[in-house]
């Protein structure tokens, strides 16, 4: 028996759910497959003491508030996902757990759609939305071997520092995670060695506003392509009832700062002379945010508090002045490593030809080059917002609508 249906969507995250709300007011039959639990990646692949990066009245979806969190509470992960299963229940979305999808291929020429072989069968499905997600799986560069004898994890598997082994702990990476990390570790009383390569950190809040709206009025979540074709971090934290990152203040406090991770021979780590350099980048890509904040408040006459003190920059630490370029790891007592180092996507099980030669979905704003298929929740997908919680839920808005005008065209002629 071979279940058939008009859009299969798979992967029950954010982004699937969005896809569930708005193929549902399309009044498209859809069904979601989800491997394990709605919103698994909230509840099991993340630090346990993660909260969302922006306040609750931005990292939701329109159609509910965060029940029990007022607006400018940054909400623990896992309330994030009781809320995407709240969502999923209140929109009656069709959803079924523990499926996976473990091949996609094209119906035989003569025939449209896709055929899906899942854990529980074959399905066949006119459309195909992966919403699998662009964090799928870890990013661990191999630069240091098994046989140095070190604890050596992705920040997806770290959870909290009692998970480490005693000693010194160096984390690898100056994105949101990594700093979120080294900040735990180093408020649990460890020694950290922080490797800090190019990055932008925004103020958490200027002038009585957090940064998630500052990128909303200054168009910036919606800006349609990166700055610069240079992948840089970009190091924000909710924790502690959100606070701007600041390497330096994390050095004050007990951190040693690190450059660029660059290789590692007999036990000795090697790192770039690139601290002060990526530390003023950070600070230039700050300070821009006041300077356009402070424009935008001008031109526009608000009434917004003066805050001064968001333009004093810490002095350099002695970690910064006199860089360590090469760091003995016994000598440090470091006993683990934690690569903070980002996540790739994984769409081998997608036997279909619409991948780049480097493994990317080739497609415009998620619409695929092979016709039926889109993808949803890519990072700058359409926009800087696409692998957000609220940038999600317009791209799917988008694919559904698209997906609705194909099968206008596709009834000509019945009526
Ligand atoms: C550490 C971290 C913190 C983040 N914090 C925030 C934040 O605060 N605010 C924000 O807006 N964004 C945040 N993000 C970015 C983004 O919102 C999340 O990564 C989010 O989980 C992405 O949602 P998604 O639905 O696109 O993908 P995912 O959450 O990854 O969901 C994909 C789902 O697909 C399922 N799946 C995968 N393959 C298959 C298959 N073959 N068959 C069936 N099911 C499958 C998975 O089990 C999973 O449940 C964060 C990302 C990370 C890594």
């Amino acid at each position: 028996m071979v279940e058939r249906i008009e859009a299969l969507v798979i992967g029950a995250g954010q982004a699937g759910v969005a896809m569930s709300e708005h193929l549902g007011k399309n009044h498209i039959p859809h069904l979601v497959l989800e491997r394990q639990r709605i919103a698994e990646r909230w509840r099991t692949s993340r630090w346990d003491s993660l909260v969302a990066n922006g306040p609750a009245w931005h990292d939701r979806f329109p159609g509910l508030l965060i029940p029990g969190f007022g607006p400018d509470a940054f909400v623990p992960k896992e309330q994030m996902a009781d809320y995407f299963e709240a969502y999923a229940a209140m929109i009656n979305a069709p959803i079924r757990c523990g499926v996976e999808v473990q091949e996609v291929r094209r119906n035989s020429i003569g025939r449209p759609g896709f055929v899906a072989e899942t854990s529980e069968g074959q399905i066949e499905a006119n459309y195909v939305i992966v919403a699998t997600g662009a964090f799928q799986r870890p990013v661990m560069p191999a630069l240091v071997p098994e046989s140095a004898g070190l604890t050596q994890l992705h920040s997806n598997a770290y959870r909290n520092p009692a998970q480490l082994p005693e000693g010194a702990v160096l984390v690898v990476g100056s994105g949101s995670s990594g700093v979120q990390i080294a900040d735990e570790l180093v408020s649990a009383g460890r020694r950290v060695y922080l490797s800090v390569g190019a990055h932008d950190r925004p103020p958490r809040r200027y002038r009585g506003r957090d940064f998630v709206w500052w990128l909303g009025v200054l168009n910036k979540w919606d800006a349609e392509a990166p700055p610069s074709t240079d992948h840089v971090t970009i190091a924000v934290s909710g924790a502690h009832g959100g606070h701007t990152v600041d390497f330096r203040r994390l050095a004050e406090r007990g951190a040693t700062l690190l450059g660029k991770t660059e290789s590692f021979h007999d036990g000795v780590l090697h790192l770039a002379p690139d601290l002060a350099q990526n530390l003023v980048h950070g600070d230039k890509n700050y300070l821009s945010v006041l300077d356009e904040a402070d424009v935008y408040i001008e031109r526009n006459g608000l009434t917004l508090p003066a805050d001064p003190d968001a333009r004093t920059i810490p002095a350099d630490p002695d970690c910064v002045t006199h860089p360590i370029l090469h760091l003995n790891m016994q000598e440090a007592g470091v006993t683990a490593i934690i690569w903070a180092t980002g996540f790739a996507a994984d769409y081998s099980w997608l036997k279909l030809d619409t991948f780049t030669e480097k493994g990317a979905p080739k497609h415009q704003r998620g619409v695929a080059a092979e016709p039926g298929l889109y993808f949803l929740g890519l990072p700058w997908q359409s926009r800087r917002g696409s692998s957000f919680i609220w940038g999600v839920w317009h791209d799917a808005k988008f694919l559904s609508d698209h997906i609705s005008k194909q099968r206008g065209y596709l009834a000509y002629g019945s009526e």
